[in-house]
């Protein structure tokens, strides 16, 4: 079975975006990266396990950003934090906390059973946005992981 590795974060993104209707991914030409790729992927496979990381990961290596094996994007919407890096690194490690991830590989049902249990959490990870876009994020993630789940799982079971 193939493994993926991905930070959490990305992963947060992928199912948010999916419940915003995106069904298929399609590349960013302009940045490189695998984002559309390992979303693509994870979205035709419930089983396919995912090793976290809060370092480059799958979606990060082909980037035109990623150099040195760190993200060399720049941010300016969070006071005080300039790196891309620096700030994903900040919410993978919160989500890798609150939500009591370990090191150990997840397959994509299970992954979402646990960020769905607690989804409430998600507005003390992105805590520096605004409440809009906190809330748009959670709601999003919700829709995302419920569609999923409805056509995945065979008992049609929502947590
Ligand atoms: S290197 Fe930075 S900009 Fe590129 S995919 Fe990774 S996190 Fe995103």
């Amino acid at each position: 079975m193939e493994t993926i590795i991905i930070k959490p974060h990305h992963f947060i993104d992928i199912f948010k975006l999916y419940g915003s209707g995106i069904e298929e991914f399609v590349p960013d030409v302009k940045m490189g990266h695998h984002f559309y790729l390992i979303a693509n992927k994870i979205m035709q496979n419930p089983y396919l396990d995912c090793q976290l990381t809060i370092e480059g990961d799958d979606i990060c290596q082909p980037c035109h950003c990623y150099q040195n094996h760190q993200c060399q994007d720049t941010i300016f919407h969070i006071s005080g934090i300039l790196k891309k890096g620096d700030y994903n690194r900040l919410l993978d490690q919160r989500i890798i906390e609150l939500y009591h991830l370990c090191d150990k590989k997840y397959q994509v049902l299970t992954l979402c059973e646990k960020l769905y249990q607690h989804h409430e959490l998600i507005a003390q990870i992105w805590k520096e946005e605004d409440a809009n876009h906190i809330k748009q994020r959670h709601d999003l993630f919700i829709k995302g992981v419920e569609k999923y789940i409805l056509k995945y799982k065979s008992d049609n079971h929502i947590y």
